[in-house]
């Protein structure tokens, strides 16, 4: 049977953020519960990067699962224009609850580009229906917003979309001042950080529709951290000069730093929000984008064409939005913020120790989210060193994916304490 699916897999399939070339055969996983995935041969692997940072109370919850069923069996899916549902109401009110009160429409998507898309074009036709043509976006460097023409625009400097160079939205990119505990020079950094950005405010201020923050932690470019007085301080300065403010929570959403949401721990409110990932607890693809009143009142007229002419086939899909309502529910009833706090208290322990035993740099942590940096290793992104860890952590049953010389974990928030003891532990021994 396991070479039945991989022999299928390798004829059939195309796989992302994959080299086809140098094809080996993938694990091929069967089942899964709480923090631990199995494959076909009874093998368990610890999913401590929680599928691709979208698992949140752990694989196969009896809630989530419950919930799903539930709603399949009475209405799976119905188009969302003209007609609406309870699953779809019910999750926008939730999470309108717990955003930031500025916050108070929500447009459904399905992953967290599309969020992204979504949220640039609304930027873009908000400045239009009030009679500006604004055509740039404002970033910053490293940061990764995803795959669709405009999310590339402005996580070009992610480098991975050399090819579409030419094809993508005019972006300028502000130098992201990377925070951890013992960097000196944090504060000179953030000053120059802040002079370009008042250097871009200068050249094109009347032509930027937006700008597009990771709050507090830049996920793909390797978990790189920033402080919040800098985040604060950039939204200001963007907010002051009239320009538009958009958090892509889509990783740091729903837990993954400490709180509900990055946001909540700034003094400043995004215009517009992305989630996506863990809004359904990892277990349904649903996006979401959520806007203030002031945007969307600008797309309310009697015209047609001022409306926000988008859409997609599975927007608010019922199962998706009930999957998230349990997600969320969850949060309360197993007192969800209070488990990440004990699993930042032993990414702290355990890193304190790993850094005495390894040859390692940048150690840093945010909530659930922990990372360092190997020194002495090849920072291209899936290099023979890269590759040579990931299966090495394998082979121990752990699931980690290097990103460069960055080595980080962010397990679900189920993880029992030993068991992140524990592989902190192999960690070390196979790092050594
Ligand atoms: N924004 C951020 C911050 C992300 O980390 C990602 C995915 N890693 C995306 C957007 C894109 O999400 P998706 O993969 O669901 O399209």
């Amino acid at each position: 049977m396991k070479k039945r699916i991989q022999k299928l897999d390798k004829n059939n399939l195309w796989h992302p953020f994959s080299q086809s070339k140098n094809f080996i055969d993938p694990i091929v996983i069967e089942t899964a519960k709480n923090e631990k995935l199995t494959d076909i041969d009874g093998n368990d692997y610890v999913d401590l990067i929680s599928s691709w940072w979208v698992n949140t109370h752990g694989h196969c919850k009896k809630e989530i699962v419950e919930s799903i069923n539930f709603q399949a069996n009475k209405l799976e899916q119905v188009l969302f224009s003209g007609l609406t549902h309870n699953p779809a109401v019910t999750l926008a009110n939730e999470l309108l609850n717990i955003l930031p009160n500025n916050l108070s429409k929500v447009f459904y998507s399905d992953n967290g580009s599309t969020a992204v898309e979504i949220a640039m074009k609304v930027a873009i036709q908000y400045w239009y229906n009030l009679g500006e043509k604004k055509k740039k976006f404002v970033a910053l460097k490293g940061g990764y917003h995803g795959d669709t023409f405009g999310s590339m625009s402005v996580g070009f400097s992610s480098g991975y979309y050399e090819p579409f160079k030419d094809f993508l939205l005019e972006s300028r990119f502000i130098p992201y001042p990377e925070f951890w505990n013992g960097n000196n020079e944090i504060e000179e950094n953030e000053s120059y950080s802040f002079e370009q950005a008042d250097k871009i405010l200068t050249e094109n201020n009347d032509d930027i529709a937006a700008i597009i923050i990771e709050p507090l932690v830049q996920g793909a470019s390797g978990m790189k951290m920033s402080r919040k007085c800098f985040v604060n301080e950039l939204v200001k300065k963007f907010q002051n000069a009239g320009i538009l403010v958009i958090f892509d929570e889509v990783m740091t959403g729903f837990g993954r730093t400490g709180k509900m949401f990055a946001t909540d721990y700034l003094d400043v409110k995004p215009d517009i929000m992305c989630l996506a990932k863990s809004l359904t607890g990892g277990y349904i693809p649903l996006a979401a984008t959520i806007f203030s009143q002031k945007i969307h009142q600008a797309f309310c007229d009697d015209d047609i064409k001022k409306a926000f002419l988008h859409g997609h086939s599975y927007t608010a899909n019922p199962v998706g939005c009930s999957a998230a309502i349990a997600s969320i529910n969850l949060f309360d009833k197993e007192k969800t913020i209070s488990k990440i706090k004990k699993i930042s208290e032993i990414h702290k322990e355990c890193l304190l120790e790993l850094s005495k035993k390894l040859n390692v740099s940048k150690i840093r942590c945010l909530g659930s989210i922990a990372a360092f940096d190997l020194n002495k290793f090849d920072k291209a992104y899936g290099s023979d060193d890269g590759e040579k860890l990931k299966k090495k952590f394998l082979e121990n049953g752990l699931l980690i994916r290097p990103i460069g010389n960055t080595i980080y974990l962010m397990p679900p928030y189920c993880i029992e304490e030993d068991c992140l003891y524990d592989c902190y532990e192999k960690i070390i021994k196979i790092l050594r």
